[in-house]
């Protein structure tokens, strides 16, 4: 940068600096959230985004939200799959976000269970939620302002990891909660939370 550049600060560059200070972002589980549940997917070809998900993702984003997905994935220490086949399942759900102009920020998984069948991955992880060590990490990694963030899932063990890393929780599905947001799919808790971000800023 030469001299003559200092000082002089573009409006548009100084908001989107201030915005990304924040860096708020979503924590979001994977199975029932983003894609169909379908136990231990094991093919890229079986990954089937949920209805609407791509639309309130791209809300998210136009938020300024980060949207980091994380996902405890025992299947591998139960010896379901692989940490290879694993990888094609996530290039092929971000592809398919991709095409719907979503990028995520990340992807983050445990591959751990304390009852695996596969020793390299047989561990008591506190990557594994309801442990909050992955949204720690992403925190970490990715310089995420967890207060301002919320994690997303479809179980209790999902609110409370969000809320033991310091987020606010979103529960998706019926049952009793904890969570600040219930609501029925993503799309709806996407709405609740924008909703109560804005009255908040
Ligand atoms: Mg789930
Ligand atoms: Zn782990």
């Amino acid at each position: 940068m030469t001299s003559e550049n200092e000082g002089v600060v573009c409006p548009l560059v100084h908001g989107t600096l201030l915005h990304r200070a924040g860096r708020a972002a979503i924590l979001l589980d994977r199975d029932g959230v983003l894609i169909e549940d379908t136990g231990y997917p094991d093919d890229p070809e079986q990954i089937i985004v949920l209805p609407r998900v791509p639309e309130a993702l791209r809300a998210l984003q136009s938020e300024g939200f980060r949207l980091v997905v994380v996902t405890n994935q025992s299947g591998v220490a139960r010896g379901k799959f692989t940490l290879e086949r694993l990888d094609e399942i996530h290039d092929r759900l971000r592809s398919l976000l991709l095409a719907q102009g979503v990028e995520l920020d990340a992807l983050y998984y445990c591959p751990h269970h304390a009852g695996g069948s596969v020793a390299a991955f047989t561990a008591d992880c506190d990557h594994r939620k309801p442990q909050p060590g992955m949204l720690r990490t992403a925190a970490l990694e990715l310089g995420l302002d967890l207060d301002a963030s919320w994690m997303i899932g479809d179980k209790e063990s999902d609110v409370r990891a969000g809320h033991a890393a310091g987020c606010r929780s979103g529960r998706i599905g019926a049952g009793e909660t904890a969570a600040e947001v219930q609501a029925a799919d993503l799309p709806e808790a996407v709405a609740a939370i924008v909703n109560r971000t804005r009255d908040t800023r």
